[in-house]
């Protein structure tokens, strides 16, 4: 659910998709478990809070590329590692959007603990408004003395996503079913929630995978998949991680 820069986030109503999901696995054997990802328990490991803000001002990214020594889209995620909420900020490649007037920017943020409580801002994250969210985020940054502007030239918005981090809580390998459950002759599973060997989640090619395995199963049609990349057996990767981890 998304907030405004006056409003936080409103509490979210469960999940249609996953009802559908409980409704199968309690009918038949072989649907997985979704409680393992979507039990009411799971929140506090599963929960971001991301916010998106649109600014009129350049002076917050200028003052950022300055510090991290990077352009626009070309440095990596910046963790404010000493953050509460573990904030992460990225900054894209400006226009982000199509349509982007100049003269506006976009960026992004996400935290992996919102429901700690905020350094500057005494709340956790997801009962945060927009404004309080950039607050903490600009204190983090000691752009104290860009507080006033970026406040009046930005719009912030939060958007609590409960379940996000589900896909990687530790689980079974029965608690996402296959993408044809046994004995279905007319039905597929799709998304990030089917057990799809060696696939990393949380990415598009999960979902492409899984509808392309789910076609071409019951259709019985088309080529496989390609094997699912190693990089742990690609000298090439193994070389350049390795290059990372000594500095070089
Ligand atoms: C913050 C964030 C950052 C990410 N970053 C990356 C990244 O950098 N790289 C990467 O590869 N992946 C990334 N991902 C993951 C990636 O976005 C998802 O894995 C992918 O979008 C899932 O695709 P999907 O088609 O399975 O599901 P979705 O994209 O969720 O599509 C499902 C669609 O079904 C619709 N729907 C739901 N219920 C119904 C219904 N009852 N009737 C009709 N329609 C319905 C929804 O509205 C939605 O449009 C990120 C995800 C998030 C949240």
């Amino acid at each position: 659910s998304a907030g405004t820069m006056t409003e936080p986030p409103p509490p979210n109503r469960a999940g249609r998709a996953s009802a559908l999901w409980r409704r199968l696995a309690q009918a038949h054997p072989g649907f997985g478990n979704p409680a393992r990802f979507f039990g009411a328990d799971q929140i506090s490991d599963s929960r971001w809070v991301i916010f998106t803000v649109t600014t009129t001002g350049a002076e917050f990214i200028e003052q950022l590329s300055k510090l991290t020594n990077s352009e626009p889209g070309l440095g990596g995620l910046v963790t404010l590692k000493d953050s509460s909420w573990l904030l992460t900020l990225t900054i894209f490649h400006q226009p982000e959007v199509i349509g982007q007037p100049s003269g506006t920017y976009l960026w992004w943020g996400y935290s992996l603990y919102p429901e700690r409580t905020g350094d500057f801002i005494k709340k956790p994250m997801n009962a945060c408004t927009g404004a309080e969210i950039l607050e903490e985020t600009l204190r983090h940054l000691r752009f104290d003395q860009l507080l006033d502007r970026v406040m009046a030239d930005s719009i912030c918005v939060p958007c609590d996503l409960p379940y996000v981090n589900n896909i990687w809580l530790p689980r079974r390998s029965t608690d996402r079913p296959p993408v044809v459950p046994q004995g279905a002759t007319n039905l597929g599973l799709i998304g990030q929630y089917v057990e799809l060997p060696r696939e990393i989640a949380f990415t598009i090619e999960y979902s492409a995978r899984g509808a392309w395995e789910a076609i071409r199963l019951l259709l019985k049609r088309g080529p496989a998949p390609p094997p699912v990349y190693q990089g742990q057996d690609d000298p090439k990767a193994l070389l350049a991680t390795l290059r990372v981890f000594l500095g070089l």
